[in-house]
């Protein structure tokens, strides 16, 4: 058998993603990484517990395919006490293997070939390739600095006959901007007139600092065309448990189950219970979360500023957008080499969240989901880049 790459056509065009290649940068360059978006602290002792406690207790075998019970009450009370909704454990919830499998599951359960979905761009980088995964087509819609904000209009003209999803992530990585009432209306109102499905992405709904989160499914007539995505890992910082949920009336869950009884099947057992636990701290937990990554924010934010960027203050995520152009480099590649390699900061260049790389030139994101000595250090690191000559 030959040696060349056996990646089929319809990912090879993906090739590695950033976070993969950027993190090991960061490894291999002793960089402080505010690259990948990933907690350098632990997520709460409860759930830590929980799953110790379930693991002993026997809970080692498969869970059922949609998820543990204990999980999905857990779920649909949370979702009740924070949102007023009311959704049925049973028929309307789905957990999965992190919100990246809830991603694939709605796009392998919901298309048919040539189906087109609408994507915002920047985008996470999963959404094409599941597309991709899915045989769909990714329509782009562009959102630009300052505020990154959803142009109705040209949300209007990227629908067509094929359109079969709006893919909407808010508050949104990497640009940290968090949808308005205006924007959630304008797409429902789309949603509704050429009868397409919302696939929401509101993995970051409890880091917002400015505005207000709304979830999609919770406007007039937006129920029952919505599949909302949560992720355990994004809200109680334990990333590497890989634990995600899909919340939609039953028609839509069938496409999402349809998917993932063939992907996954079932999400490790015995953390499913440590997440139920999680989720009962309720309120305090969100609002202590909210406040310390808002202290983060300000922090990252300040000392970029201070540093020369042209910073783009997110009203929502743990992500910050900055112009690097100050510096003279041509692209964020470019830009982001030097700062791995010369400065010891490593961040993410946004180009492959642009159909066209070129449109992230300008741009770099970075992470401040890290403790403060942390990133205290990589602020001082920062301070030691130099604007070019004649900024
Ligand atoms: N969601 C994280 C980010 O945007 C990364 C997840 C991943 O590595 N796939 O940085």
């Amino acid at each position: 058998m030959s040696s060349h790459s056996h990646v089929c056509d319809r990912l090879a065009v993906f090739g590695e993603t950033v976070f993969a290649t950027w993190s090991r940068l960061a490894a291999q360059h002793g960089a402080v990484n505010l690259g990948q978006g990933f907690p350098d602290f632990d997520g709460p002792p409860e759930a830590i517990d929980a799953a110790h406690h379930a693991m002993r207790a026997g809970h080692n075998q498969y869970a059922p395919m949609p998820g543990v019970p204990a999980l999905r009450d857990a779920i649909a009370a949370d979702l009740h006490a924070q949102g007023g909704w009311q959704v049925d454990a049973n028929t309307d919830i789905t957990v999965t293997a992190g919100c990246t499998e809830a991603i694939a599951a709605s796009m392998l359960g919901l298309l048919n070939p040539g189906d087109e979905v609408i994507v915002f761009e920047p985008y996470y980088d999963s959404y094409p390739a599941t597309i991709a995964m899915a045989g769909g087509v990714m329509r782009t819609v562009t959102t630009r600095p300052p505020g990154f904000g959803i142009d109705l209009d040209a949300v209007r003209a990227a629908v067509s006959p094929r359109t079969r999803v709006i893919l909407l992530n808010t508050p949104h990585n990497p640009t940290g901007h968090v949808a308005t009432m205006a924007e959630l209306r304008g797409l429902a109102d789309l949603a509704v007139k050429h009868d397409l499905v919302v696939i929401a992405d509101e993995v970051y709904d409890h880091m917002v600092y400015d505005g207000v989160h709304v979830s999609m499914a919770t406007l007039p007539g937006m129920w029952s065309r919505t599949i909302t995505l949560k992720s355990f890992a994004k809200t109680f910082s334990m990333t590497g448990w890989k634990i995600g949920w899909a919340v939609a009336p039953p028609h839509l869950t069938a496409a999402v189950r349809a998917a993932h009884q063939f992907l996954a099947y079932a999400i490790a057992t015995p953390l499913q219970h440590g997440a139920a636990a999680a989720i009962a701290l309720g309120t305090d937990y969100y609002s202590q979360l909210q406040q310390d990554y808002l202290a983060r924010r300000d922090m990252l934010c300040d000392a970029l500023h201070a540093a020369g960027f042209g910073v783009h203050p997110p009203e929502g995520t743990y992500f910050v957008m900055c112009d690097h152009t100050p510096f003279g480099f041509e692209t964020s590649e470019a830009f982001c080499t030097h700062l791995v390699e010369d400065i010891g900061v490593a961040a993410i260049p946004p180009g492959s969240f642009y159909a066209d790389p070129a449109d992230g030139r300008d741009l770099v994101r970075f992470a401040f989901c890290k403790t403060m000595p942390v990133l205290e250090e990589a602020a001082a690191r920062l301070s030691r880049l130099q604007v070019a000559a004649g900024r």
